[in-house]
């Protein structure tokens, strides 16, 4: 046998790398004076689709977020133009209008326009607000989904989304208006009660607020929360933590990185699911949740 990579199916990476070049030669065509939303994913550029491959290959210009991790950026072809777009939480970036004024400025130079976000253009990306400025200019667009942070962060955090003796309902919250408070819409007292999970993007500025109100709504302070800050890069760093200890806890992660708050007992399925731990040497239990003994118990 020779050296080259397998997939368990036995096709060689090199035939795999053929299919996707030839998937993407099947993909729309990107027609000049148009702009695609491009989910860029959590941070891993092995997360990106076809499609955005194949966005950020066809594109003249590509308006990028601060969000999107410099591994992605390192994809984009030598010569084609980038604009940054800001938005970091705390540091001054340019205003909404303003993107969508650029965006549709150059469409209208009849360039191809990619504007990638990180994760999912239409979670908490402020993508469909880009997107309806574009309907207003009447300027074609397309979206081209990508992998949340909510959903591949908390996978390489090794904590799932659901599970079937955890909870039957996740939802996903933003812990952050863009005028800088806490959510006024956001019902921490309902969402505790029929919310098992929780995934709380842009929460920590107001991790402390936050904690308080689940705990007056009627959540134990001794309820598993995750931290999960760089999700997917290299750098990652994901705390186990109580929802009375979290805010304590977040000072120990280094300032204006994006994290993720994860609330719930989903959490504590890491200590059996955490698979890049297990990597480097994490001995991962079979039944993080005790449920053999606890049904031997009952
Ligand atoms: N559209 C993005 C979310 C933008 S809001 C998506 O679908 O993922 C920005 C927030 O997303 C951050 O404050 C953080 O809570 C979360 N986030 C995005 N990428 C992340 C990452 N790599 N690690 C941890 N959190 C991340």
């Amino acid at each position: 046998m020779g050296k080259k990579a397998r997939s368990p199916e036995g096709q060689t990476a090199a035939s795999l790398a053929c299919e996707a070049t030839e998937l993407s030669s099947r993909a729309p065509v990107f027609a000049p004076g148009s702009v695609w939303l491009v989910g860029a994913g959590p941070g891993d550029p092995g997360l990106l689709t076809l499609h955005a491959l194949h966005a950020l290959h066809e594109a003249d210009v590509i308006v990028y977020d601060a969000l999107v991790s410099k591994e992605v950026l390192a994809l984009i072809p030598e010569g084609t133009a980038r604009v940054i777009a800001g938005k970091r939480g705390g540091r001054p970036s340019p205003r909404q209008r303003d993107i969508s004024v650029k965006l549709i400025e150059l469409a209208n130079q009849g360039k191809r326009v990619v504007r990638l976000k990180g994760g999912d253009p239409f979670v908490f990306g402020r993508g469909a607000e880009e997107a309806l400025a574009l309907v207003a200019a009447g300027i074609a667009f397309r979206v081209v989904p990508g992998l949340t942070a909510g959903l591949g962060g908390l996978e390489y955090a090794g904590i799932p989304l659901t599970h079937r003796d955890t909870n039957q309902a996740v939802t996903f919250i933003t812990g952050h208006m863009a005028g800088g408070g806490l959510p006024d819409a956001v019902d921490w007292q309902a969402l505790s009660r029929a919310s098992p999970a929780l995934v709380i993007y842009m929460g920590r500025r107001h991790i402390t607020e936050i904690a308080s109100r689940l705990i007056a709504a009627g959540r134990l302070g001794s309820d598993p929360v995750a931290l999960i800050a760089n999700a997917t890069l290299p750098d990652q760093q994901v705390i186990e933590t109580t929802l009375e200890k979290c805010a304590e806890a977040e000072k120990k992660l280094p300032p204006q990185v994006p994290v993720l708050i994860v609330v719930g007992k989903i959490v504590r399925l890491r200590a059996g699911l955490d698979w890049l731990g297990a990597l480097e040497g994490r001995l991962l239990l079979a039944d993080p949740l005790d449920v053999k003994r606890q049904s031997e118990a009952g």
